[in-house]
């Protein structure tokens, strides 16, 4: 396919709305293409991506966007509460869409992956640990670390 004949592909697969573009879109943001290109990475994304990471994944859609405009698109959703920031303990901000949905990370130490995981015990406990000290519970965050016990486990 010749790089017109893909690019109008790409631009007709972008017809449809991501979900963080129709939240965008609900907040009254302004959407240019580069920002629903971005909105739609990142949509996409189910590995917690680093800016750098984003703006590779976008800039295979359209080669102009530039690092500074992933930064401050990124910031723009994250400010809207939109995407959620995360610091998994190697001094990258990493991201993700904010779901209904809660769960936890465990990140494995050796390869950077991440994974997602639920765990009711462990969200009884800390309701019990924040009445305990005579609080409610309005939220939490649980980060594990760890490496994998076998080669190839973890992933
Ligand atoms: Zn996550």
């Amino acid at each position: 396919m010749g790089e017109s004949r893909r690019l109008l592909a790409i631009r007709g697969e972008m017809m449809s709305e991501s979900r963080i573009e129709q939240l965008c879109i609900d907040k009254g943001m302004k959407m240019t293409d580069q920002r629903r290109i971005i909105a739609r990475v990142l949509s996409e994304s189910e590995d917690h991506p680093d800016v750098e990471e984003v703006h590779r994944r976008s800039s295979e859609i359209d080669n102009r966007i530039s690092i500074a405009t992933v930064y401050r698109t990124v910031r723009l959703f994250e400010e809207a509460g939109i995407i959620e920031r995360h610091d998994f303990g190697d001094g990258r901000a990493r991201y993700e869409e904010v779901t209904e949905e809660h769960h936890d990370h465990l990140i494995n130490v050796q390869s950077g992956a991440v994974i997602e995981f639920q765990n009711t015990e462990i969200e009884r406990l800390q309701e019990i640990i924040a009445r305990d000290h005579g609080m409610r519970l309005v939220g939490h965050k649980l980060e594990l670390y760890g490496v994998p016990l076998k080669k190839g486990a973890g992933k």
